[in-house]
């Protein structure tokens, strides 16, 4: 169990890896080699926690939900990425490739993004440490995602859109990674989840994994003792990821990823990769994903925009075949429950992402025992969710 992963070739067991076109490696070979020394410099470390803390606001708050706890029947603990600077945990992501890049003496950014949050992360990032950042989005995201688009620019970056394709997220990813192939020498291209080719996996974990560190310190502070279960969203994987992680060498800790189910897992409409998908590959790794049966990515569908994808992190996919984590899903439904209830008892709006796990955490409440521990990673607040919500509960 103690086995450090990935192991040298970027695997987590059979998953993970590099699976790229040869014009991809040099970039690749570059970022992990250079991200071995630069990670372990002092300054480096110095300059990210001084950030983290003055810059985004860290570390987020533990806080004991004592009015949704009565309602699950044992003490529920929320980690408050909602209150991470920009509203979620992409931010220690951003500010690590981007602090990052800025020592391996690039001095320009490049990023793509679906619904736009990732987008607004690393142009904020880019913006503070004065890179050039260009952001690749599809067309029909830009419509989508207008006000994104604007705070994009606002902060200094350049939006691109992607008119190939089918103008959506993947075609963001194929046109960003043909200008990283290009424009490598001078060019980082910050991924904003737990995908894509190793290192990417391992770094953006790393990055990520401040969530669980500061989690672990903050609850045996309060009650001097590890939680019985981490609960969080699961969509490419980062912040469930970010929160486990830390705790994977303390078996007794139960991790509970949480998926997207759409309009029920028994449609085409869901995104829940590690419940419903199989194994395979995609952008540049091996892992669970959704697919028909000649490996064609198939559409995928949620409420939750950043749980919309067809995916999931290498790690994840290793964590289900070895029984370390389980992996459920929440419906619409459940997580427009969460929404709401959270919002009701707590004075919280969640993120409806986030609202996955706390809807799934109503809905199962019978499994929990007066006295255990839960951990929600409450990855995101819901502001950006609340016209979304509006419109399809028909207020306006
Ligand atoms: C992007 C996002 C997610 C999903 O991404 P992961 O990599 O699975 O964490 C979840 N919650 C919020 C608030 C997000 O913005």
């Amino acid at each position: 169990m103690s086995k450090k992963l990935p192991d040298k070739y970027g695997k987590f067991g059979e998953f993970g890896g590099i699976f790229a076109p040869e014009t991809l490696m040099p970039p690749l070979e570059e970022l992990e080699r250079k991200y071995r020394i630069i990670s372990k410099q002092k300054n480096f470390k110095k300059e990210l926690a001084y950030l983290l803390t003055e810059y985004a606001g860290r570390p987020t708050p533990l806080y004991l939900a004592e009015n949704f706890s009565r309602l699950i029947g044992c003490r529920v603990y929320l980690k408050r990425e909602d209150l991470a600077f920009t509203g979620a945990h992409k931010i220690n992501n951003t500010l690590g490739q981007v602090l990052l890049a800025k020592k391996m003496g690039k001095s320009r950014i490049i990023a793509e993004t679906g619904a736009g949050q990732h987008g607004v992360a690393t142009a904020t990032a880019a913006a503070l440490m004065k890179m050039k950042c260009y952001i690749y989005m599809g067309e029909t995201d830009c419509e989508r995602q207008k006000l994104n688009v604007y705070r994009m620019r606002l902060l200094g970056s350049e939006v691109i859109t992607v008119r190939s394709g089918s103008k959506t997220l993947k075609d963001a990813i194929n046109e960003a990674m043909r200008d990283w192939i290009s424009n490598f020498s001078n060019t980082h291209y910050v991924i904003g989840s737990v995908v894509g080719p190793h290192p990417y996996p391992e770094i953006v974990r790393n990055f990520q994994s401040v969530i669980g560190k500061e989690s672990k310190r903050q609850l045996f502070k309060k009650e001097k003792r590890l939680p019985d279960y981490l609960v969080a969203c699961v969509g490419g994987g980062s912040n469930s990821i970010g929160l486990f992680h830390p705790f994977y060498n303390n078996p007794a800790v139960k991790f509970i990823g949480v998926e997207a189910g759409g309009l029920g897992i028994n449609t085409t409409k869901h995104s829940a990769t590690l419940t419903k998908g199989s194994k395979g590959m995609l952008h540049g790794n091996f892992s669970y994903v959704l697919q028909d049966k000649y490996g064609q990515i198939t559409p995928t569908y949620s409420v939750a925009a950043g749980l919309d994808y067809p995916g999931v992190g290498p790690e994840h996919s290793f964590y289900k075949e070895t029984g370390r984590a389980e992996y459920v899903y929440a419906t619409d439904d459940d997580a427009l429950k969460g929404f709401h209830v959270l919002s009701e008892t707590e004075g919280i709006i969640p993120a409806l992402e986030s609202a996955h796990a706390i809807g799934w955490l109503l809905k199962n409440k019978k499994r929990f025992k007066k006295g255990e521990v839960i951990i929600v990673c409450l990855s995101g607040r819901g502001d950006k969710d609340v016209t979304e919500v509006a419109h399809i509960e028909n207020v306006f």
